[in-house]
């Protein structure tokens, strides 16, 4: 059995979906566009008010991204989503899942982007609203898993800000397959109060390996070392 490739765009199949580190990407491929980020921005802050839901979102919605996609588009996406049933995640404050689960919104919000854009182009491709709203379902179930594992690698740090303080240590595993940004993390150190641009160790894409640990002496800020991936995982 072959090991799954820990790298970055290669272990993500365009426009999957997919909301670990290429996720935000709003073509198929590549960080999102600055235009692309204020809409990502608004689209969470919309998030933000009715919840994390998306029930009451319709009609906003439809005018946020009147320029960008077609209000047929997001109707139907929002279809796809509201047919997926959703548990929010309990909170506990200052820890990294309470970090996370503030930062879910904007990875959301990056979905629906995508998502209208993909019915979008099914739709002019001529495909049935039953075969969109299907496929849709399915990314939406990826989305849904790239949470989960984003969710239990903030789980992972707060066990280590347990253990070591909240001064934390990134650990990749290296080898030829890590990937250019858990390279970069390796070694060193980021700060609970503060959720690493790239996410938390294990989260930075679907297969990554990375692990919280111990601090590293003398360890650089992962901020700093991982700054040019930066906008790909917000
Ligand atoms: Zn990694």
């Amino acid at each position: 059995m072959s090991v799954p490739p820990d790298s970055g765009p290669t272990a993500t199949p365009p426009g999957s979906g997919s909301p670990q580190g290429p996720t935000l990407a709003t073509a198929d491929s590549g960080p999102p566009s600055q235009a692309d980020l204020a809409t990502i921005e608004a689209i969470a802050a919309l998030l933000v008010v009715a919840g994390v839901t998306v029930t009451a979102l319709g009609a906003q919605l439809v005018k946020l991204l009147a320029t960008k996609v077609s209000a047929a588009a997001i109707r139907l996406t929002l279809k796809a989503m509201t047919s997926v049933k959703i548990t929010p995640p309990p909170r506990s404050p200052t820890s990294a899942t309470d970090y996370n689960t503030e930062a879910e919104p904007l990875y959301r919000a990056a979905f629906i982007l995508n998502s209208a854009r993909r019915v979008e182009r099914a739709t002019k491709a001529g495909r049935s609203q039953a075969e969109i709203i299907a496929a849709e379902r399915r990314h939406y179930l990826l989305h849904l898993q790239a949470a989960a594992k984003r969710q239990a690698a903030a789980a992972a740090t707060d066990r280590a800000a347990r253990r070591y303080g909240r001064k934390i240590g990134w650990y990749a595993v290296l080898d030829r397959i890590t990937s250019p940004e858990c390279r970069a993390a390796h070694g060193t150190n980021f700060d609970l109060d503060k959720r690493p641009s790239i996410g938390y160790p294990g989260s930075v894409h679907p297969h990554c390996r990375c692990k919280p640990g111990k601090p590293w002496p003398n360890g650089k800020s992962t901020d700093v070392a991982t700054r040019r991936y930066t906008r790909r995982a917000i």
